[in-house]
């Protein structure tokens, strides 16, 4: 395999052999100014569409930089389809957690406000910027979708019917999750949802228990901070229905 340029872009143009890809201003200045990179240098670049190519600076300057693409690393591969629908927290543990998330695998991050969620603003373009850069770190080939903060009932009045929601529930019933995965049909759909640090009230509670495909599990005897439990979620769903069987590229 084409030994792997350290540097990774994600870029939004297609990528085939002989593109030319421009970049703008923030990952030029990253390329150049932070990485000290120059024309003929190698770069990664993916696009969550045409898998991961090969690419060399062509051309710098101020506010972009040109990428030739020279041949493909690796092709476009199937990744866990998972949602994470979260009661968003305060700024800094929002950061942490989008980006953790990204690296967990998450296909898409969906905001939810509930009763008691403290966060009235969730800035996309901010979630988006981690989601990219955590995205570019553990070597995935896509970005999870990151959408506009909602509120949990508009998110299950549109709920697709087919996806699977690991309800983490500190209070009431819940089955021990590796417990509810291990007995778990694989493949599917599916999404985690998690409370605010005041928790899921009642009803919020008494709707989800009924609605279907709700699956209420514990993540054990202490109560985890929300971004905390997420994290806790996703990784204990990939290490049972997800990819973590896979190992990461070009390292055998
Ligand atoms: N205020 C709540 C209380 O004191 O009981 C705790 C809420 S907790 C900080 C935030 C969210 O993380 C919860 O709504 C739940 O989704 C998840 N969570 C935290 N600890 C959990 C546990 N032990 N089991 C299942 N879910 C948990």
């Amino acid at each position: 395999m084409t030994d792997r340029p350290r540097t990774r872009l994600f870029v939004e143009g297609d990528l085939a052999g002989g593109a030319m890809v421009e970049c703008g201003r923030e990952q030029a200045h990253y390329l150049v100014h932070v990485l000290r990179l120059a024309p003929g240098d190698p770069v990664a670049l993916f696009n969550g569409r045409d898998g991961e190519w090969l690419a060399r600076i062509d051309k710098v300057g101020k506010k972009s930089a040109i990428l030739a693409v020279n041949s493909q690393l690796r092709p476009q591969a199937p990744e866990p389809d998972l949602w994470l629908v979260f009661a968003p927290v305060k700024r800094a543990p929002l950061d942490f957690l989008v980006s953790k998330a990204t690296e967990l695998g998450v296909s898409a991050l969906m905001p939810a406000i509930t009763r008691r969620t403290v966060v009235e603003r969730v800035k996309r373009e901010r979630m988006t910027a981690n989601a990219i850069e955590a995205a570019e770190q553990c070597e995935r080939l896509t970005v999870p979708r990151i959408e506009d903060a909602r509120s949990l009932s508009q998110i299950l009045d549109s709920w697709p019917a087919e996806r699977r929601i690991l309800l983490c529930a500190e209070a009431g019933e819940a089955m021990p999750i590796n417990d509810f995965l291990r007995g778990a049909d694989p493949g599917g759909p599916w999404a985690v949802l998690t409370g605010p640090e005041g928790g899921f009230e009642q009803t919020e509670l008494d709707l989800l228990h009924k609605f279907p495909n709700v699956n209420a599990v514990g993540l054990g005897p202490r109560i985890l901070r929300a971004d905390t439990a997420a994290l806790a979620a996703l990784a204990c769903w990939q290490a049972v229905l997800g990819d973590w069987r896979n190992r990461p590229p070009g390292r055998n």
